[in-house]
C-alpha cells in the first residue's frame, strides 16, 4: 500500500491469501490516474486519522476487471434446451443466465433438475 501511494513498485509483497498468488506491478499504471489520485489521496488521510492502518503489510491488489457476459445463448424456456441444439442446455454466468455465484448456482439447479426430470 505505502509503495502504491508513493508511485514505487513493490520489491517484496507481504503474504497473500490469494491462492493464484500476486505479483508486484505498479497498480497507479494500471488504473486511470483519477483513480489513482483519489486512492492515493484517500489512503494519505487514513495515515493522518489511523496511522496503523497505513502500512506495507497490506496489498493493493488490481481490480476485478472481468464482467458478465454481455451475450445470452438462447434456450427454452420449458426445456432449457437450446433452441436449435438439442441435449445442449446453457446455463449460468458465460451462457448468460447469470451475473454471480448465487444465481449462477441456482440456474444450474434449475437445469440439473430439468434434465434429471426428462431423462
Ligand atoms: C475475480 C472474480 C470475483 C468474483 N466475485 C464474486 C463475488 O464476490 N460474488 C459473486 O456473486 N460473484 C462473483 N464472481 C462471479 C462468479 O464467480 C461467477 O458468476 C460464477 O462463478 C459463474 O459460475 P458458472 O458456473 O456460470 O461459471 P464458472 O464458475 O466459470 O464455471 C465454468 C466451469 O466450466 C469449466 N469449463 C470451461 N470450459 C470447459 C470445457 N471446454 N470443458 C469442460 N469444462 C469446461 C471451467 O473449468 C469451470 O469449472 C466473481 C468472478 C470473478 C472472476
Amino acid at each position: 500500500m505505502t509503495d502504491f501511494v508513493e508511485r514505487r513498485l513493490s520489491s517484496t509483497l507481504p503474504d497473500s491469501s490469494y491462492i493464484p498468488g500476486l505479483l508486484s506491478r505498479r497498480v497507479d499504471e494500471l488504473l486511470p490516474e483519477f483513480i489513482t489520485k483519489h486512492l492515493q489521496e484517500g489512503l494519505k488521510i487514513f495515515k493522518k486519522k489511523m496511522p496503523t492502518y497505513y502500512t506495507a503489510e497490506a496489498n493493493v491488489v488490481a481490480v476485478e476487471s472481468r464482467t458478465s457476459a454481455p451475450v445470452r445463448i438462447p434456450r427454452d424456456k420449458v426445456t432449457y434446451q437450446h433452441v436449435v441444439i438439442k441435449g445442449l442446455y446453457p446455463c449460468a454466468e458465460g451462457a448468460g443466465y447469470a451475473g454471480g455465484i448465487v444465481s449462477a448456482a441456482l440456474d444450474g439447479q434449475n437445469v440439473a433438475k430439468r434434465i434429471t426430470i426428462k431423462n
